[in-house]
């Protein structure tokens, strides 16, 4: 009978957590958000933030500079948050317009402050296995699996996409949990073959309902970072099974459009024994650790400045 892994509740006990370090402190935490230009789906995550910000009681800031800002412009303003004491953590929403480089952008966030866990030196400290600012989603994910109880230690992990942001610190941090990882990428030849030895799988691919039955071993964990929306019915058909269909087809109809992850749930649930649901998994973890990452990233400024202050 498979479990599915409900992101909602690890949510909002980490959120329930992290509320009530805050009530102790002196001072809330701040967290400044930067967004740029006016894609519609950014606006929405940043809105997300802001609010699970002020429910936890952290101060948020936002500013939103239009699309034709030059990058010196917005390396100038993260100068300036870099630099603001009254700032622990900085986020800049991505995509970034194509005129502006995201990788100088990631790097000139100062690491105390990056609570995205993006730059490259707390990428660095997590290769290594020093204490760091973590990226949100692997992160809500390692989370989830211990919340639920799931063993990571001596499992065999496969996690399939090797990007910066998820794949390859996805599989650093379960590296740490002492799981043998093998990492996944498009070049992979028999990814069935690989996929099918995994205790616990990850599909943070970007293709929708990409990862199928013959993909999963009996009772896996089968944990889906992907977002894509579905706007093709008979797509959505494939994709779920008769519990789920008809509101599947009512978004499509109503909004266009329907969220589906990167694994197929209706073939999933036959196969895995646990499984993240798209929407209701691991999107809402990500918001939650960034909460997490905002708390720590005060907490480690404070101790540094009484530090230096002794
Ligand atoms: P990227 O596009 O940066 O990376 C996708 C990865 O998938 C690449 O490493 C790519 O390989 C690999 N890949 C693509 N096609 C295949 C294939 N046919 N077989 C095996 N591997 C393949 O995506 P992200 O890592 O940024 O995001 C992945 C998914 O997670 C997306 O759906 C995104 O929306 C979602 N996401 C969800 C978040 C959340 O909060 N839940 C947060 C961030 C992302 P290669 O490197 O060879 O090109």
């Amino acid at each position: 009978m498979i479990k599915i892994l409900s992101g909602k509740e690890i949510a909002e006990a980490i959120k329930h957590e992290v509320a009530e370090e805050v009530k102790k402190m002196p001072t809330p935490p701040c967290l400044h958000v930067i967004r740029v230009g006016d894609d519609q789906a950014s606006a929405v995550y940043v809105s997300n933030k802001i609010k699970s910000a002020c429910e936890v009681g952290i101060i948020s800031h936002h500013t939103h500079l239009p699309a034709t800002i030059t990058q010196v412009d917005l390396l100038e303003k993260i100068r300036q948050l870099n630099e603001d004491e009254s700032v622990d953590g900085i986020l800049v929403q991505l995509p970034l317009p194509s005129h502006i480089s995201e990788e100088v952008v990631l790097e000139s966030i100062h690491p105390e402050k990056d609570v995205d866990g993006f730059n490259p030196i707390n990428a660095g400290r997590l290769f290594q296995g020093k204490q760091t600012l973590p990226p949100c989603t692997p992160a809500g994910v390692i989370e989830m699996l211990k919340r639920y109880g799931i063993v990571i230690e001596g499992k065999k992990a496969v996690v399939v996409g090797r990007s910066n942001i998820v794949g390859k610190p996805m599989a650093m941090m379960l590296l740490q949990e002492n799981a043998t990882v093998t990492i996944c990428h498009s070049r992979t030849t028999n990814l069935q073959e690989i996929t099918n030895q995994a205790d616990i799988l990850v599909a943070a691919i970007g293709k929708a309902g990409f990862i199928r039955s013959d993909h999963i071993k009996e009772g896996a964990v089968v944990i889906d970072v992907g977002i894509n929306k579905v706007t093709d019915e008979s797509l959505a058909r494939e994709l779920f099974d008769e519990d789920e269909l008809d509101k599947r087809l009512k978004a499509i109809r109503e909004k266009g459009f329907t969220l589906v992850g990167d694994v197929n749930p209706k073939e999933a649930k036959q196969k895995a024994g646990f499984f993240t649901p798209v929407p209701g998994g691991v999107g809402l973890l990500t918001v939650a650790m960034l909460m997490k990452n905002t708390l720590r990233a005060s907490n480690l400024r404070r101790k540094k400045s009484a530090f230096n202050k002794s």
